[in-house]
C-alpha cells in the first residue's frame, strides 16, 4: 500500500474536489477510517496514511471515515474554496 504522496504521506492531498488531511499528532491509530480502504492505511508508527487509490473512493465513504474518527484526525476542505467540509 503506497501512500499517494511519500514526502507527505498523510497529507494533505488534493483529490478531485477534496484537500484531505491526516493530523498524525492527534491521530491514535484507532483503524476506524479504514472503512474507507481505498483511502486510508496505517503506517509503521500506526499513524493513517493517504493512499495512491484516494480518488476511487467514494466521497460519502471518505466523509464517513472521516465521521468515525474517534479524535478528529481526518481534516477535509473544499479544494476549491478551502472551506472547511469536516470537521464541521
Ligand atoms: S480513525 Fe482517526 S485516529 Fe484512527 S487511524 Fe484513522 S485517523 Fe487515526
Amino acid at each position: 500500500m503506497e501512500p499517494k504522496n511519500i514526502k507527505n504521506p498523510s497529507g494533505p492531498i488534493a483529490t478531485k474536489d477534496w484537500v484531505v488531511e491526516v493530523d498524525r499528532d492527534a491521530c491514535i491509530g484507532a483503524s476506524a477510517c479504514l472503512l474507507a480502504d481505498r483511502s486510508f492505511a496505517l503506517d509503521d508508527e500506526g499513524k493513517a496514511i493517504i493512499l495512491g487509490t484516494i480518488d476511487e473512493e467514494e466521497r460519502e465513504t471518505l466523509l464517513d471515515a472521516a465521521r468515525v474518527c474517534p479524535v478528529l484526525a481526518i481534516k477535509i476542505k473544499n479544494k476549491e474554496t478551502g472551506e472547511t467540509i469536516y470537521p464541521e
